[in-house]
């Protein structure tokens, strides 16, 4: 029996790994939760799995978790909060895999933390990657942690790369939908409002994914993500916008031969392949193979997304640029949300804050924490200009 700490249990992933846990019974075991500001579900999560720890965003969720589960008599689970609780749900000594769900940068300390301790981690998280990927890829070298992509294309990459050695990979591929703007005249996207943003045409993801995928920023990050997880630099890392969303990344081998992982558009999928690696095992996640009649390809249009080029130069140019790409990014998108910044304003802001930041590497979590909180003080300043 696997016994798992999810962060982020009450999100997109979170949701999908309980009804990976609630299929197989026998196999895994949620025993802890971090979670945000939805205390409803977060105790409807209790209810239903009795887990050790929980920890909420804020003193005044865990406070009010808290007294619901007093009030249903369940007092076998510690109600934390804050970061220093989310790092206490990655490190509980009885999970021996973490599941790293929560979403931007909130989740990069107990992810890290995760890994310190020694355990297994499912990274769906990418946010954590692209601001700290050196240093969390070390951490899990040393201590000979496992970091399984449940990010569907890296999934895919880790899945083919099963097909080869490292030094025979030649470039790999990640596919793009293209997101619901991929045949939008330009000219419109200034009036593009966020109800349109959150429409995805094939997958279903929690909010600021969603308007990452859309501005094509999501695959930016995912770049970058991929550099780390796999030790490659950006030019070996090609886009291409596959708008079926069938194949979910591929790898191209020395001697010319490419392997492509497919199957249903779901992230169950990854999450079990994670959770179940090195094994494979049964599901019901049957591929349709009438879905193959129709693969189209396209290259990515940089004029069109430019948060495309903005994560290639920030991958090329410093890892405080690409802290700093994905912090710009974060407020952005809130601001877009908001109503308070357009579609196209979000790139423009993530240029302006790239273009005034100075390069360097961070030499551990608090000096990447704090390039992020600078990266995004100037983001808020120059969204409050637009
Ligand atoms: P979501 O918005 O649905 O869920 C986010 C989760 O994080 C929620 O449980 C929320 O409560 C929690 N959270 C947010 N702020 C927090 C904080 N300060 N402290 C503790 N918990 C906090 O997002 P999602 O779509 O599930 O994505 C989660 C991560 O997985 C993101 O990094 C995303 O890029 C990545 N990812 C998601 C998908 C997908 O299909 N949804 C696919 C690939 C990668
Ligand atoms: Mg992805």
């Amino acid at each position: 029996m696997k016994k798992i700490a999810l962060l982020g249990s009450t999100g997109s992933i979170g949701q999908s790994t309980l009804s990976i846990c609630e299929a197989y019974p026998d196999r895994f075991l949620p025993v802890a939760f971090a979670a945000g500001s939805n205390v409803e579900l977060a105790f409807d999560q209790c209810l239903r799995w009795h887990p050790q720890i929980v920890s909420m965003a804020t003193e005044q969720h865990a406070e009010a978790l808290s007294h619901r589960l007093e009030v249903a008599a369940l007092y076998d689970t510690d109600v934390v909060y804050g970061t220093a609780g989310t790092v206490q749900v990655a490190t509980l000594p009885d999970a021996d895999f973490v599941v790293s769900a929560i979403v931007g940068v909130a989740g990069l300390e107990a992810t890290y933390a995760a890994v310190l301790a020694g355990k297994t981690v499912g990274l769906a998280n990418k946010e954590c990657l692209v601001a700290a990927g050196d240093l969390i890829l070390a951490a899990a070298r040393e201590r000979g942690v496992a970091l399984l992509p449940i990010d569907s294309e890296h999934n895919a990459v880790h899945q083919c790369l099963r097909g080869g050695a490292a030094n025979e990979v030649k470039q790999i591929w990640l596919t793009a939908s293209g997101g619901p703007f991929r045949n939008t005249p330009l000219a419109d996207f200034a009036n593009i409002t966020p109800a349109q943003a959150l429409k995805h045409p094939t997958w279903v993801m929690g909010q600021r994914i969603t308007i990452d995928s859309a501005t094509m920023l999501n695959k930016g990050l995912e770049i970058i993500e991929a550099c780390r997880l796999f030790d490659l630099p950006p030019a070996q890392v090609r886009v291409t916008v596959h708008p079926q969303s069938t194949i979910h990344s591929l790898v191209e081998y020395i001697d010319g031969s490419i392997l492509a992982q497919i199957s249903v558009t779901d992230m169950r999928l990854p999450i079990l392949y994670a959770l179940s690696w090195p094994e494979r095992m049964a599901s019901e996640l049957t591929f349709d193979m009438s879905a193959l009649s129709q693969l189209d390809f396209q290259q990515p249009d940089f004029e069109r997304f430019p948060c495309l080029r903005l994560a290639y130069e920030a991958a090329s140019t410093s890892q405080a640029h690409c802290i700093a790409l994905n912090a710009a990014d974060e407020v952005a998108v809130d601001a877009f949300l908001a109503g308070k910044l357009s579609f196209v304003g979000i790139p423009r802001t993530i240029e302006h804050v790239l273009a005034l930041t100075i390069g360097g590497s961070p030499a551990s979590i608090p000096e990447v924490l704090e390039a992020d909180h600078a990266a995004r003080e100037l983001a808020a300043e120059i969204v409050a200009k637009q």
